[in-house]
């Protein structure tokens, strides 16, 4: 802890270190490629192929001139709409190589979704999969933009490879762009929790400045060798899996295995198959291995680290499924779209620090962080929770068009505002309580619903849960729980309640149970609480 203009700051365990952040994000991942040119890179599930690091920088630079060659220029933007798979990654940098921007949406949104996130961009070209062109169809042809596809393409549009046909020998590859730091190389949304997703500018800086953050140094807070196999699973049209998967193994030189689609029988047989080292996931996934019957019939020996992230994972669920994953330190990353990692598992580090089942890691290393009292806005000591600000070069510059909401959550000093309600205990350690705008307020109390679902999602008899607030006038707002029965199981709302009750002070009871089907949750695995909120 140290006094920093008066303010109580936080600060990494790991020591800063230097940062190329002058470097486009292309170069600065190709930057080591010498040392491991002709090892695998990208390996896709789905047929087997495999891409070198050459491969990787070869297709991009030929997608480089495949755009511009359609006049694509600095500063203009391509939508993304795909699912995992190496286009994605020729298509992100090869818009990186000639100063383009890439925005990527989740293929699965509406129509409306996706041609509100368009509206709001302007691509002057969509890349996608033939079944999602109809969702991009209204758009491009109001606006004269071209459609190409990863796979055979309906009337209309065009194929990827054209993009590529670029013939590296008799051109000159990429043309010289002056690329600036503080442009714009990605446009990601946010996930749209806590109400619309918002576009935010991520610059070359932001990247590289956060893939440091994560994989640079002597002592890496998270240490990833060329000869590590990181499973890509979760969807890179999200920042968690664009950064800390694809970029950070770009990097190192290390390989990652595509899955086009999470399906957790072939997620473990894959594990099995090529022995993964590096699982990044989210706590569905967790908590799919953990509840899954058969989870012992698969080998997944082979994996040394499980980093999870983008929403909470209890203690009792990372405890549940060590079993499953025998030689696997499993630790957590907290980040969001606008500040990249903000904190990470120091155990993942090449000299591993202890640390505790439960926390979400300390701060990066070469960033600020403080605990904020919302009321007070003064920062706040060890074990007093507040709202989790982070300073440093990873911060966005910025959500598109929106400098209103930009000035309200990166301040004049330029703190960003997470909106989450966390504490730093004595070890340095962030714990995260819940999202400030999720809290249930009832009388003068909080209660964080991921605490509750925590202890809901431990009972041998539920199999998945989401608390929500419902108004009562009386105390304002009472927590009330979304449950998902185990198959087979007929737990009634009166034991879960006594269950809870037993745990809990008075205040923090559940007060009703609606048994569902399954909990809205986002590719991410965050819970979609509003809609839940709605049916209440
Ligand atoms: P929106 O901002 O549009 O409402 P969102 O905040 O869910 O959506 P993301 O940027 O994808 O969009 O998610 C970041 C949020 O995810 C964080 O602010 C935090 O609430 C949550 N989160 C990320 N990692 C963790 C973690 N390890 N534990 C708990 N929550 C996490
Ligand atoms: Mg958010």
């Amino acid at each position: 802890l140290k006094k920093d203009e008066e303010e109580l700051i936080f600060r990494s365990k790991l020591p800063d270190i230097y940062i190329p952040g002058h470097l486009p994000i292309h170069t600065y991942c190709f930057q080591n490629i010498s040392k491991h040119s002709t090892r695998p890179c990208l390996i896709n599930a789905a047929n087997g192929e495999v891409f070198s690091h050459a491969d990787v920088k070869i297709t991009a630079s030929k997608v480089a001139a495949g755009l511009n060659k359609l006049g694509i220029q600095r500063g203009q933007v391509i939508m993304l709409l795909l699912h995992n798979s190496p286009e994605f990654v020729f298509a992100f940098l090869g818009a990186s190589y000639i100063g383009a921007i890439t925005t990527t949406a989740n293929p699965l949104y509406t129509p409306e979704e996706i041609e509100k996130q368009a509206t709001i961009s302007k691509p002057h070209l969509i890349i996608t999969h033939s079944i999602y062109v109809q969702k991009a169809k209204g758009f491009a042809q109001q606006n004269g933009v071209k459609i190409y596809c990863i796979d055979p393409p309906p009337e209309g549009c065009f194929h990827f490879s054209e993009l590529t046909q670029a013939d590296e020998e008799s051109m000159p590859l990429v043309p010289l762009v002056n690329i600036q730091p503080d442009d714009t190389v990605a446009l990601p949304f946010s996930s749209g929790t806590t109400g619309f997703p918002k576009g935010v500018m991520l610059t070359h800086k932001n990247l590289v400045t956060c893939v440091s953050q994560q994989v640079d140094g002597e002592n890496p807070t998270l240490y990833v060798h060329p000869e590590d196999l990181t499973i890509c699973v979760l969807p890179l049209f999200h920042v968690y899996s664009l950064i800390t998967v694809l970029l950070c193994t770009l990097r190192v030189g290390a390989a990652i295995l595509i899955m086009q689609k999470y399906e957790i029988n072939a997620l473990m047989e894959n594990v099995q198959k090529y022995k993964v080292t590096i699982a990044p996931f989210v706590p569905p996934i967790l908590l799919a291995i953990a509840k899954h019957p058969l989870a012992h019939r698969f080998d997944l020996s082979s994996v040394r680290r499980v980093v999870c992230g983008a929403a909470p994972m209890d203690k009792r669920l990372e405890d549940a499924v060590g079993g499953k994953l025998p030689n696997a330190k499993i630790g957590q990353g907290y980040g969001m779209t606008e500040g990249g990692v903000v904190s990470m598992c120091l155990g993942f580090a090449k000299d591993a620090f202890k640390f505790k089942s439960g926390s979400c890691g300390t701060v990066i290393r070469n960033a600020r962080m403080k605990i904020v009292d919302p009321q007070s806005g003064l920062s706040l000591p060890n074990n007093r929770p507040g709202e989790i600000c982070i300073r440093g070069d990873q911060i966005m510059k910025g959500y598109l068009n929106d400098p209103e909401s930009t000035k309200r959550t990166i301040d004049r000093d330029g703190w960003m505002h997470t909106g989450d309600i966390g504490y730093v205990d004595y070890d340095d350690e962030l714990f995260i309580v819940d999202r400030l705008k999720e809290l249930i307020k009832y009388k003068g109390f909080h209660i964080a619903p991921a605490e509750l679902e925590a202890l809901l999602i431990a009972h041998p008899s539920i199999s998945d849960a989401a608390v929500v607030p419902m108004n009562d006038d009386a105390v304002g707002e009472v927590p009330v729980a979304f449950v998902v029965r185990e198959t087979g199981s007929k737990i009634s709302e009166e034991q879960i309640k006594h269950y809870i009750s037993k745990q809990v002070v008075s205040y923090k009871r559940i007060n009703r149970v609606f048994f569902t089907d399954e909990i809205p949750k986002a590719p991410s695995g965050k819970i979609i609480r509003k809609n839940l909120r709605a049916k209440i």
